[in-house]
């Protein structure tokens, strides 16, 4: 079993905390991706699953045995980075070759397990060209297939695909998908990139500032994010934020922003909430109308700008409050036009309420 379990792990350098105590179990055969902006501590965790990197504190488990302390190459993983770290005066054969050759694997075995993985990354043809005669992708793939080869019982991926290019990128990530479906071999992946970790992950670690923010699938921390920070960092554009306060008259809340009212629902969640709050709504969960009356229902908008790229368009918009508010449409058959007066309406259940200040979702 290759499950991978951090026991109240943390890292500080010197007086600085990178991850802060972080429990977390990985379960066999998962595609496991810690997300996060630069600096918050994921390449540092990814580093002590190695061992590349001693923890301050906790314990580091690989299928049932304690790794604390042992040595990366005791460890069964294999690590992809970003720089594909080829031995550049080696052919891409010879690099593959090269860890089973220090395991002392028999030269026939060795040729098979080559042949199998260049056939499954399509390199085969490249097998007796050098790193300096490939290209970045065809690089990425062959560093793949290093990591491969080995059959490791955990692969760690830090950011792999971030020195290719928007086309390839979207490529290779839609490879190593399929790679992890069929080799079912549990992946740490690392990335500062929302729509990677949406896509690849089967779970999701969200990370800032060395804490974890929130662990789920990708659609349930999209749909039920634990705090402001994990609202705006998944999603595109972010969720948007508007101050106001939450009210409460009889059965009707609602929330009372800069220049608009929006009724909420017509019985209070529990508990009731009351107080200076952030709404928090997604582009794609607004619609808009051209002005009106106002009932409580929309928000009153004036366009500034209209970006169409033919599937989508994102209107900005400005509340009379002065906040923006962007809208994103799908397949728009008509867009308004810059100057023109709207109301702006959250679609049934978008809303979001965070507390001020520790910003914690509510409801
Ligand atoms: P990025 O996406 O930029 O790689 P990251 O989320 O992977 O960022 P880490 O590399 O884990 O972040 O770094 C976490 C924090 O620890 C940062 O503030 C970084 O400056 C600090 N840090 C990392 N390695 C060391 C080190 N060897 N010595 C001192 N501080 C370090």
């Amino acid at each position: 079993m290759a499950t991978v379990t951090l026991q109240n792990i943390s890292k500080q350098f010197a007086n600085h905390t990178a991850v802060a105590t972080m429990n977390l179990t990985i379960a066999d055969g998962e595609f496991l991706v810690l997300v996060g902006p630069s600096g918050c501590g994921k390449t540092t965790t990814l580093r002590m699953i190695a061992g590349l990197e001693t923890p301050s504190s906790g314990n580091l488990f690989i299928g049932e045995t304690d790794v604390t302390h042992r040595e990366p190459k005791d460890r069964d993983i294999a690590m992809v980075f970003q720089n594909y770290a080829l031995y550049p005066h080696m052919t891409v054969r010879a690099n593959l070759a090269y860890s089973l050759r220090l395991r002392r694997r028999p030269r026939e075995e060795i040729a098979r397990r080559i042949e199998e993985t260049a056939a499954m990354l399509e390199i085969t043809a490249l097998l007796d060209r050098y790193p300096r005669q490939l290209s970045g992708g065809q690089q990425q793939r062959a560093a793949l297939g290093r990591a491969i080869v080995r059959q490791p019982q955990v692969f760690l991926m830090d950011e792999p695909l971030s020195n290719l290019d928007a086309r390839l990128r979207a490529a290779t990530r839609a490879e190593l998908i399929q790679l992890h479906q069929r080799l079912k071999t549990t992946i740490v992946y690392v990335t500062h990139d929302q729509v990677e970790a949406m896509t690849m992950g089967s779970r999701i670690v969200v990370m800032n500032d060395g804490v974890v923010q929130q662990v789920g699938a990708p659609l349930e921390i999209y749909r039920r994010p634990a705090n402001r920070f994990v609202a705006s960092f998944i999603g595109s554009p972010p969720m948007q934020f508007l101050q106001g306060t939450v009210n409460q008259t009889g059965e009707q809340v609602s929330f009372t922003g800069r220049g608009f009212r929006l009724k909420l629902s017509s019985a209070a969640p529990e508990p009731v909430l009351a107080g200076e709050m952030i709404l928090g709504i997604r582009p794609e969960h607004l619609v808009w109308e051209p002005a009106g009356q106002e009932d409580g229902t929309g928000i009153p908008c004036v366009v500034a700008v209209v970006e169409n790229i033919g599937s989508e368009a994102l209107i900005h918009t400005t509340t009379a409050g002065g906040e923006g508010l962007i809208i994103k449409m799908i397949n728009p058959e008509r867009t308004p036009l810059p100057g023109e007066n709207l109301t702006v309406k959250p679609g049934p259940g978008s809303i979001y309420l965070f507390t001020v200040p520790d910003g914690v979702c509510q409801a």
